[in-house]
């Protein structure tokens, strides 16, 4: 059946990896059952959030590979979202609650003093008229609370499996703040029901909502859309991650040189029974893909395993895929230099270190020939051939060096290598020479 589904962010922040996760997951069930993906900003918080944010929000998804059928965003839905709060106050579902975040705090600690769960105690909904009117005369300003049917909410998690909630467990959610703003809880199932979302796939830390959620679908819409809940990505460390977690942030990602297939792969497939692999593209993740081999318990996110990922596969990717980028980098030799040097990198920007060892000379960092070496250099140099070199060149070089010095294996590789490149390891020679060409290396070998 063709999904609809959306991804929800608060424009409050740079993304991480771990939204990246449930955005791509509900691009890989939209682009596999031929369904729809809808981007939605949830910007009911005036305060907090920013239209920067949003744009980067946008750019960050569309580097992924994201394309979202239909950008929404929740402040330019207000009237709809008044007229269903008018529909609930009609019908008795949500009530005015005058209490401070102070005085709802010790509510709260005295419950757990007494080994009692923190649920609201619905004291508001007991308020005479008296009392309002006094509390309205001091200044105070509701905020709105959905009054929960104490029943039990049960669901058929894509994810999760079969799941139950307890609502009188569960504390009559707010709506509206009292500054009047929406919190995004009635907001998002409005959409959801107006926007014909079929799945809601998010974040486990959503799964209590979902039974508060649960009750508002069936009372606004009669039935509720079916639900997945992801398991989330913690630090290497195990913290959650945070949009102040800047360096896990997609934008980071994309400016240090990631491939966002790699970012795509690796924020799927973590945390789920499927190997983190290097694949062909997007359509081959999706393919792989599937709620159910995503696991229940959090995953650490490791920047070193992504960066292996990513090396993996660049080692297989084709000159034409990343010319454009080798040459914004300033990277100008080609598709022999690409090839010489895809298996010798992390990243793409590595590759301007070894285009500057070929077209600067050797890093700061280079190793020193040894003196002990003078004779050996001296040899190589008067055997050097003449061009033109192709990939047969350092064969027939070296094993020409072979026989006039005896030397062989590191003991005749290693010199030269440190000699050409200022390094120990590096790209295989063969296809490294040709690229240097004869004057260069007859200059370091002097
Ligand atoms: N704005 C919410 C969030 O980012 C949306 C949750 C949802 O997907 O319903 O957590």
């Amino acid at each position: 059946m063709p999904e609809i589904v959306r991804f929800a962010p608060s424009p409050t922040g740079n993304i991480h990896i771990g939204n990246a996760r449930t955005a791509l997951i509900n691009w890989l069930v939209s682009i596999k059952t031929g369904g729809a993906f809808i981007l939605r900003f949830d910007d009911t918080d005036q305060e907090r959030s920013r239209d920067e944010y949003a744009q980067g929000i946008a750019t960050d998804l569309d580097w992924l590979g994201i394309k979202p059928a239909r950008v929404e965003r929740q402040s330019a839905r207000m009237a709809s979202y008044d007229e269903v709060t008018q529909k609930l106050k009609d019908m008795g579902r949500l009530y005015p609650c005058y209490e401070t975040a102070d005085e709802l705090d010790r509510k709260r600690k005295r419950q757990r003093a007494r080994g009692l769960p923190p649920v609201y105690d619905r004291a508001a909904l007991s308020l005479t008229d008296e009392q309002i009117k006094a509390y309205e005369a001091e200044g105070r300003k509701p905020h709105w609370r959905f009054q929960l049917d104490h029943k039990t909410v049960a669901w058929q998690d894509g994810v999760r499996g079969a799941q139950t909630i307890e609502c009188d467990s569960v504390s009559d959610p707010v709506l509206i703040r009292a500054d009047g703003s929406y919190l995004y809880t009635l907001p998002s199932v409005i959409d959801d029901i107006d926007m014909g979302v079929t799945m809601v796939i998010r974040g486990d830390d959503h799964v209590t909502n979902t039974a508060v959620q649960n009750q508002l679908f069936e009372l606004l819409n009669g039935k509720a859309p079916a639900f997945s809940h992801h398991n989330l990505l913690t630090s290497a460390t195990g913290e959650g991650l945070s949009k102040r977690l800047g360096s896990l942030s997609l934008r980071s990602m994309r400016e240090d040189g990631y491939e966002s297939l790699a970012v795509a792969i690796f924020a799927v497939l973590i945390g789920t029974s499927e190997p983190v692999q290097p694949l062909a593209d997007m359509t081959a993740l999706a393919e792989l893909f599937a709620l159910d081999k995503v696991s229940r318990s959090a995953s650490k996110f490791d920047m070193a395993d992504l960066g292996s990922l990513n090396a993996r596969i660049l080692h297989e990717t084709a000159y034409d895929a990343v010319a454009d980028r080798l040459e914004a980098l300033g990277v100008n030799g080609g598709e022999a230099f690409w090839l010489a040097i895809r298996g010798n990198i992390e990243r793409l920007p590595d590759a301007k270190v070894w285009w500057d060892i070929v077209e600067t000379g050797l890093p700061d960092d280079a190793i020193g020939k040894s003196g002990d070496d003078a004779e050996f250099y001296a040899k190589a140099l008067e055997l050097l051939p003449n061009e033109p070199w192709d990939e047969t060149t350092w064969k027939s070089w070296t094993t020409a060096i072979k026989a006039e010095t005896g030397r062989k294996g590191k003991g005749l590789f290693m010199p030269l290598r440190v000699a050409l490149t200022g390094r120990s390891h590096g790209p295989e020679l063969a296809a490294f020479l040709p690229i240097l060409g004869y004057q260069r290396t007859s200059d370091r070998l002097s």
